[in-house]
């Protein structure tokens, strides 16, 4: 298969789809759940593990289930620290965080750092927090749909702690060797510079703009943008419910 067929596919099948129990099970196990903190059973009625193979329970998918583990594993006390996460399309990190957490969605039509109806308007390209304010940044899923990754990059640096993290998922390409922009953003107008690709999203029109595709330069990408290291994460746990493709987990700190 060529190289821009295969992304074509991958990036076509990227967002997590309800579990379908019409159709025959292909992989079923149990194990621990780190989004539900709970003994369960995982099932997938797809090959594609990574947007099918469900926690029976709170119906996670593999790549939110890594980040809570990651989160779990190496930041223990995580729920006590002052967190922000950007366009969440879920509960799993809320629910378990005290009063220190907040988030933000982008509206286009609101300024950042006003709100639409009690949630906050943030553009991760320029932030309004003050400097040093974080502990932990989550994003999952949203650097793909960004049109100045590296803007945004250095704006989460801005605002975290030292200290602090920014933990993340973003599609990483296995057969691309270099990361570049699909689209960008001039004079307000969208420039397609390949073909358009949209994930689902939650909010909005149900679609999100795929703006640049992660390759094998990714880390180092990240780390001329904002000046500091990243660490990524691959976990196979079938026990886990943690399976499948495009799983990474990125963590980047201010140290
Ligand atoms: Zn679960």
């Amino acid at each position: 298969m060529k190289i821009s067929k295969y992304i074509k596919f991958i990036t076509r099948s990227l967002g997590a789809q309800m579990y379908n129990a019409s159709r025959p099970t292909v992989k079923e196990n149990t194990g621990y759940c780190h989004c539900c903190r709970s003994d369960v059973v995982f099932k997938s009625n797809e090959g594609w593990l990574r947007d099918y193979y469900h926690c029976m329970q709170c119906h996670s998918i593999p790549r939110q289930r890594h980040l809570q583990h990651i989160l779990d594993k190496f930041f223990p006390d995580w729920q006590t620290k002052k967190i922000h996460e950007s366009s969440p399309s879920n509960n799993f990190i809320s629910k378990y965080s005290g009063k220190n957490y907040s988030s933000s969605q982008f509206f286009n039509d609101v300024m950042p750092g006003q709100y639409a109806d009690n949630t906050r308007c943030e553009n991760l390209e320029r932030l309004t927090f003050e400097d040093n304010t974080f502990d932990i940044i989550i994003t999952q899923d949203v650097f793909e749909h960004i049109f100045n990754p590296d803007l945004a990059a250095k704006e989460i640096m801005r605002v975290l702690k030292p200290g602090g993290a920014h933990i993340f998922t973003a599609p990483k390409h296995k057969a691309l060797q270099h990361s570049g922009p699909r689209a960008s953003l001039t004079n307000g107008e969208i420039i397609h510079l390949k073909e358009e690709q949209y994930h689902g999203n939650p909010i909005g029109d149900g679609r999100s703009l795929v703006t640049w595709d992660y390759g094998d330069d990714f880390e180092s990408q990240l780390n001329k943008w904002c000046g500091f290291s990243t660490v990524t994460y691959v976990t196979r746990d079938e026990y886990l419910g943690i399976d499948g493709e495009y799983l990474e987990v990125f963590v980047t700190r201010k140290i």
